[in-house]
């Protein structure tokens, strides 16, 4: 069982933490605030979910992460996505491509004409082609984190929250007593993974170096994934709060 440090308590860092608690992993997530800290991106109850990304490789991530999200509300027996539909349309959007992506990777779509869509929706003024994508919705960004730090809780996740990370540091492998998480409480864990998550809105903390072990990709905390992994220290600053 290997140990990881999650840093970051947004969607990313909790759906790494409840992932990681789920396959039997020691998990400790170290947050700055708390869990959907409303300085960070992913809290709120009405975000949009849509899968018309004009890169395909967005657009499939979307649909794998469908199933994801649903067997997540089953798990949590919360509902976190409420499937009211999306239109796109307007030249900047370019229904055609989008809808010939979802198309492609087998999303349910409907690319309608500019007299098929004032049909439909009467009250909104469309010029051109529009895409119809039944399958979007709205999400619910800050109940979809509780969710799964309370799955990770009950996995075994220590969640820390009022833990600011300031830095992470390498420590050479493999010695069995390498590496070790220090915060200024003298609480410690020992030989984690970190797996920053800190968002890109954020400052967070950096790595000393290590290409050896892959923690200077860790720094890496604008990554869409928010996860980037490798062995070392993380060294925190003091708590404030602790849960
Ligand atoms: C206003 C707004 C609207 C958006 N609308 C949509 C939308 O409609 N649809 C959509 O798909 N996306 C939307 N997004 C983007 C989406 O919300 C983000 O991509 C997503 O929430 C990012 O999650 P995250 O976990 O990577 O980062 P965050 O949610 O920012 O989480 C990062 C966490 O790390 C913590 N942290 C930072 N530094 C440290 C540190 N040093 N030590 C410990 N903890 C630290 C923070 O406190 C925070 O809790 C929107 C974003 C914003 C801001």
């Amino acid at each position: 069982m290997s140990h990881v440090a999650v840093i970051g308590a947004g969607l990313t860092g909790a759906a790494t933490a409840w992932r990681l608690a789920q396959r039997g992993e020691r998990v400790t997530v170290l947050e700055q605030a708390m869990p959907a800290n409303p300085q960070g991106s992913s809290h709120g109850s009405a975000r949009i979910f849509r899968y018309a990304y004009p890169d395909p490789f967005y657009a499939s991530l979307v649909a794998e992460a469908r199933d994801h999200w649903d067997e997540l509300s089953e798990t949590a027996g919360v509902p976190l996505i409420r499937n009211v539909g999306s239109l796109d349309f307007g030249a900047r959007r370019d229904p055609a491509q989008l809808a010939g992506i979802l198309t492609s990777i087998g999303v349910d779509n409907d690319l309608l004409t500019a007299e098929e869509a004032a049909t439909r929706w009467p009250g909104l003024h469309v010029d051109g082609p529009a895409l119809w994508q039944p399958g979007a919705g709205v999400l619910d960004a800050e109940s979809t984190v509780t969710a799964m730090i309370e799955l990770a809780r009950a996995g075994g996740a220590t969640i820390r929250t009022g833990w600011t990370v300031t830095g992470l540091t390498t420590a050479p492998r493999p010695a069995a007593t390498a590496g070790r998480a220090t915060t200024s409480s003298a609480a410690t864990t020992p030989d984690p993974t970190a797996a920053t998550a800190v968002g890109p809105t954020t400052p967070g903390p950096t790595a000393t170096s290590s290409a050896a072990t892959g923690l200077t990709a860790a720094t890496g905390l604008t990554a869409a994934t928010g996860l980037a992994a490798g062995s070392g220290r993380c060294r925190s600053g003091p708590p404030t709060v602790r849960s």
